[in-house]
């Protein structure tokens, strides 16, 4: 059998949902020499993702680290180290990553208590009342930014309710971190996850999570182990804390890209990031409309890093796509579940949201729909 040639993958536009555009710099990070997962350069490396974490996250959080695996395995860890067989949970489902959480919840042996909203609009805090009169869940789970629909979600009032009803309040940050404001602490949020893909820029691999002392407490007082000995963050947390126990090997290559990647997301600084990802949204906005396109979200609840368009008469879905990917090299992404071949979803995400990328989109688009 002969053997595959070099490797040598198109230059894409990555305008989908995910992955983004990696910054150069966060590549040439990737290429430079590995360590050992104990060395102490490499333990140096680990205490500075930590350190960038929090400012990131915005918390003071003693337990602020990157799980080695991709935001679902943030979600998983989040859901698995706080829920024991016999909790309940309540989880708030508007899209197809709050189902998922459902899934792992009943993976658990936990209960569940649905709160649901139509898919492209946000979930009601009175729903949240409501359904919170009835159980006595362990923790309230939601999702802030639901990258299948668009939608960005308030959080502050749910995160009243939780407590309220002596709940933690657990919250999905995959497409929102990096992109558009997180506050962990302002906001008394308990368990959060994330990945590396999205606004932060970095490839895929890492999950970002940080968890307050009361989310501490509940692991700690746990009657039974975590059923995922991978995940399971009382053994991780050795690792990363000062005992520096081996648990499995760093991807050592991953943390120097989320490294390189925190350290280009605080230059930029937060606030200044935030309005671009918004800057380069309107632009969009602005030109999808000249073109005749409607937005699936009402606009007061628009995620500017990701834009659900509903997909014109006229226009094919996959195909139009192909063409997009194929003559432009220009990615952008499906409608999922219920949403599929209905809209579509673009991606302005961290390295990837710039005005030139806006521009080409728009120009190619426009190509298109002229024949
Ligand atoms: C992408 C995404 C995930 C899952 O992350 P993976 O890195 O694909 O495992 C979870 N939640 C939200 C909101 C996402 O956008």
């Amino acid at each position: 059998m002969s053997v595959p040639g070099e490797l040598n993958p198109p230059v894409r536009v990555l305008m989908g949902p995910g992955p983004s555009e990696a910054h150069p710099r966060i590549l040439r990070a990737m290429a430079t020499p590995l360590l050992g997962h104990l060395d102490p350069c490499f333990l140096d490396i680990m205490d500075e993702v930590r350190e960038m974490l929090r400012q990131v996250f915005r918390t003071g959080n003693e337990l602020t680290i990157p799980i080695s695996a991709t935001g679902s395995a943030g979600m998983e860890a989040a859901l698995a180290n706080l829920l024991e067989p016999g909790d309940e949970a309540l989880v708030c489902v508007n899209g197809v990553f709050g189902n998922r959480m459902c899934d792992i919840v009943g993976r658990c042996g936990a209960g569940l208590v649905r709160v649901d909203a139509p898919w492209g609009s946000p979930i009601d805090p009175e729903d949240v009342r409501e359904a919170l009169t009835g159980c006595r869940p362990k923790l309230v789970a939601i999702v802030h930014a639901e990258t299948s629909t668009g939608v960005l979600q308030p959080l502050e009032e749910i995160s009243r309710l939780a407590h309220q009803a002596g709940a933690l309040f657990l919250v999905d940050t995959v497409t929102s971190l990096g992109g558009a404001d997180v506050r962990v602490d302002e906001w008394e949020i308990d368990a959060v996850y994330s990945g590396t893909q999205k606004c932060l820029g970095a490839p895929p691999g890492l999950s970002p999570v940080s968890f307050s002392s009361r989310a501490l407490e509940a692991m700690d007082s746990r009657k039974s182990k975590v059923q995922s000995w991978y995940l399971d963050l009382s053994l991780v947390r050795k690792y990363w804390g000062e005992q520096r126990v081996y648990h499995h090997t760093a991807p050592i290559s991953s943390i120097y890209a989320l490294r390189e990647s925190l350290r280009i997301v605080l230059e930029e600084g937060l606030e200044a990031r935030f309005a671009r990802h918004k800057a380069n949204s309107e632009l969009l906005r602005a030109g999808l409309e000249k073109l005749g396109f409607e937005y699936l979200v009402a606009p007061e609840y628009r995620l500017p890093m990701l834009n659900t368009v509903i997909i014109p008469a006229g226009l094919e879905d996959a195909p139009t796509r192909r063409k997009l990917l194929e003559r432009y090299n220009i990615e952008i992404g499906a409608g999922l579940g219920e949403l599929a071949g209905k809209v579509w979803r673009i991606g302005l995400m961290g390295y990837s949201s710039s005005e030139n990328n806006v521009n080409l989109l728009l120009s190619a688009i426009g190509k298109l729909m002229n024949g």
